[in-house]
Order: C-alpha cells, then sequence, then structure tokens
C-alpha cells in the first residue's frame, strides 16, 4: 500500500514538465506536502524519500504528529488550515510558516506569540481571490493594509501570498493572483512565494507564476 515514494516523483515530473512548459527554471517551484488525515508514519516516509516541506490544517492533529517527529529535525511545517485566534499560540510555536493569516489580529497575535529565540514566522497572507462567501482569506481591497502590517512586525516575515481558486474557474483567479503577487514584490524584498495549485491545477497554477504547489491527494492518496 505505500506509493508515497512513487507518488512523489510523479509529481516532482508533473512540476518538472508545467515549469518546462512555461519556459520556467523547476527550482522555481517548491513541493509543499499536504499530510492533513495523514498518519506521522506517512510524513516520515516522504521524508525518506526526501521531502522536507509539510502542509497541515488542523491544529491538534498537526501537533501531535510534530511531537511524533521530533527527530526528523529538518523539517519543515506550514499551517494551511482556518485560523481561530484562540490557537494562535501554538501555531506560533510550532510552525515555520503560516500560509492562511487572515486578518489584523491573527497578524499581531502571531507576531506576540512567537518566541524570541525562533527565527520570525515567514507568513502568507490568504486571498479570497474568488469571493466565495464560504472561503476564508482577505479580499483584494485589504492587501496593502495587512501587508504593511505583517512587514512591520519583528517576529513576522511576510513572505507572499496564497490562495484557493473556485474550482472550474480557476484561469482568471490564478492571473489576478499572479499580478498581486508581482506587486508585491516591487514593494517588499522579503517576498518570494505564491502558493497555489493542488493536485488537479498544478500545472495551471505553475503556468501563471506559482512558486509553491501543495499536493495531497496526489502524494499520499485520497482523504476519507
Ligand atoms: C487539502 C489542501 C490542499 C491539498 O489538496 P489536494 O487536492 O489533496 O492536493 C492544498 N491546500 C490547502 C489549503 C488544503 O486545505
Amino acid at each position: 500500500m505505500n506509493h508515497i515514494k512513487d507518488n512523489l516523483a510523479q509529481v516532482e515530473l508533473q512540476i518538472k514538465q508545467a515549469c518546462d512548459q512555461a519556459e520556467r527554471e523547476p527550482n522555481t517551484v517548491q513541493l509543499l506536502a499536504v499530510s492533513k488525515t495523514k498518519p506521522a508514519e506517512q510524513v516520515e516516509q516522504a521524508y525518506h524519500a526526501g521531502q522536507r516541506a509539510f502542509g497541515e490544517n488542523y491544529l491538534q492533529e498537526a501537533v501531535e504528529k510534530i511531537q511524533q517527529l521530533t527527530q526528523l529535525d529538518d523539517l519543515i511545517w506550514h499551517f494551511i488550515g482556518p485560523i481561530q485566534s484562540n490557537k494562535t499560540r501554538q501555531i506560533a510555536q510550532h510552525f515555520d510558516w503560516v500560509q492562511s493569516v487572515d486578518r489584523a489580529k491573527i497578524i499581531t497575535r502571531l507576531n506576540e506569540q512567537r518566541a524570541e529565540h525562533n527565527n520570525p514566522l515567514n507568513i502568507c497572507l490568504q486571498v479570497n481571490i474568488s469571493g466565495e462567501a464560504s472561503k476564508s482569506g482577505i479580499q483584494v481591497n485589504e492587501l496593502a493594509e495587512l501587508a504593511k502590517l505583517v512587514n512591520s512586525l519583528p517576529h513576522l516575515t511576510l513572505r507572499g501570498l496564497m490562495a484557493i481558486p473556485e474550482k472550474g474557474n480557476a484561469e482568471h483567479s490564478f492571473q489576478q493572483m499572479q499580478q498581486l503577487f508581482q506587486q508585491l514584490k516591487t514593494q517588499y524584498s522579503s517576498v518570494d512565494t505564491l502558493s497555489m495549485g493542488m493536485s488537479s491545477d498544478l500545472t495551471q497554477a505553475i503556468q501563471n507564476g506559482s512558486t509553491m504547489v501543495r499536493i495531497g491527494t496526489a502524494i499520499f492518496g485520497a482523504r476519507q
């Protein structure tokens, strides 16, 4: 039942082919393995196949896994799920990146709760680019102010933007995200990450300038 290593190789090939098509260097796109709902053993298998960056959506599940895997000391953990403000302390404590940041209160709490001895927490602002009421993320007109806030805080580093475009209607959203990202990059030298593209649309995302694809199903199989 273990095809994780093969699946990873397949996804990496897909990334490479998408980069070739888009005339981009393959090393301009990072792979985030989304391990939500999957056990620590599967993260470990992916680790032994060379994967280092993992994304998690559910805090309690994630913290248990992180604690089970402390012996793998070069894992990089990204929080990518909706954030409740009473959970920011644990997020600031256990993660290297937070990609689902969507309001000022969360930003100031993460900054206050990030320990002095840790590196600054890497932050992506999540943009609700398709304007879906059910999705988290900021509106485009909030971006300038929130980016400025993240950039002003000592325990945070503004790395870029994340989006989950609406299925079936993603092309326009991907294009808009690319424009927002290019603009943000000219304003902040720390910005280098456009996180978009999942198992079903990674090629299209890379075509539109994604620098980080977040892949769960294609690596670990379907979730329940
Ligand atoms: C679950 C999830 C993914 C991975 O989705 P797949 O379709 O399984 O590749 C990526 N990003 C976010 C924010 C997710 O919640």
